[in-house]
């Protein structure tokens, strides 16, 4: 049976740090930490992690300023809201919301972020800081994977680790931070070639492809750290049935409600064999959030 990686947990200690440092820098009269979200569009699924964001803000203290723009705002909009944040003193982190509707190309937009209000750690100054593993503002989901496997004392030096997925925004830079931690690693996608005996090698499997249920148990080396970052909504009922083999409460939740959240991983065969594994939702969702939100604090203090 797998140690549980509470995320969740995790996520809330994290948080309580950053509203008593908060709380502490208001005491002395300083600026409170301002973060400003960007939507644009209405995605349903993007609309729920804002609304997460923002409350997560109120929680700690820190303060947030929504900018809800409709589907037809154009490119050269949407610079204009980012300059005008940029020159803003009192805005410490911007964070635009992805993925931008059609036609927009996120990785422009994300260009003129200032790369010292770049909360997500996705501006390519910040991401060369991170290759250089100087300090800079990080990418906020393998950041906070990392607080956790330190707080839980995972050992990292020398141990191979495999993460599944290469995007700039986990995979990538997971990797960077998993050897900047002395683990051998090793970087899996699409293209590589007989993922399960990859998979099997690794001490710390960290899975971010977003396929259902992707990672079978017998893919997993026995006491292996397993982290499953995906986060997808299975509608399937005949593939759900091969994912929840251990909860038939989900299975039964797929049946009545159409679909369900589920990870990367085969969580219940995982927890047979892995020596921890984190569970989705409540394992890696959260840590992003009190990764923002470190992140957005830890601007704020670079910007006095
Ligand atoms: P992307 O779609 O940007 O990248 C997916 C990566 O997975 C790509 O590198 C792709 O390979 C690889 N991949 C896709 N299918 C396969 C496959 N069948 N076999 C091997 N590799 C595959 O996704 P993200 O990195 O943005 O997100 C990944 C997952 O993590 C999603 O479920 C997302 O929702 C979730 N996520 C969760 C967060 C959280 O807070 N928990 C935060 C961010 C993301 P290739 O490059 O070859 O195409």
């Amino acid at each position: 049976m797998a140690q549980i990686l509470d995320g969740k947990a995790h996520a809330d200690r994290m948080l309580e740090e950053i509203r008593q440092a908060v709380a502490t820098r208001n005491a002395t009269g300083a600026r409170v930490p301002c973060l400003a979200v960007i939507l644009v569009g209405e995605n349903p699924a993007s609309q729920v992690y804002v609304r997460n964001k923002v409350a997560a803000c109120a929680k700690t203290g820190i303060r947030s300023l929504e900018f809800l723009l409709p589907e037809t705002t154009t490119s050269d909009k949407l610079i204009d809201t980012i300059i005008e944040l940029n020159t803003n003193p009192e805005v410490d982190g911007i964070l635009v919301q992805l993925p931008l509707p059609k036609g927009m190309d996120a990785k422009v937009m994300l260009q003129r972020i200032d790369p010292a209000k770049d909360v997500d750690g996705l501006h390519p100054m910040n991401q060369g800081l991170l290759l250089q593993g100087q300090r800079g503002l990080r990418p906020c989901t393998p950041s906070a994977v990392m607080n956790m496997l330190k707080a839980y004392g995972v050992p990292m030096k020398g141990k191979r680790a495999v993460v599944l997925g290469r995007s700039e925004i986990v995979g990538k830079p997971m990797a960077l931070m998993l050897m900047e931690e002395h683990a051998t690693v090793t970087i899996a996608h699409s293209r590589t070639v007989d993922l399960p005996s990859v998979c099997r090698e690794a001490d710390i499997l960290v899975a971010a492809i977003g396929q259902p249920g992707f990672v079978e148990g017998s893919w997993i080396k026995p006491g292996a750290i397993v982290v499953d970052v995906g986060i997808n909504r299975v509608e399937d009922l005949q593939l759900g049935e091969r994912i929840f083999t251990h909860d038939p409460k989900k299975l039964e939740a797929l049946r009545t409600r159409g679909s369900v959240l589920c990870g990367d991983v085969r969580y219940g065969e995982a927890f047979e064999i892995a020596g921890s594994v984190t569970p989705v939702p409540g394992g890696v969702g959260p840590l992003t959030i009190a990764g923002l939100l470190t992140n957005t604090l830890q601007a704020c203090q670079n910007r006095g």
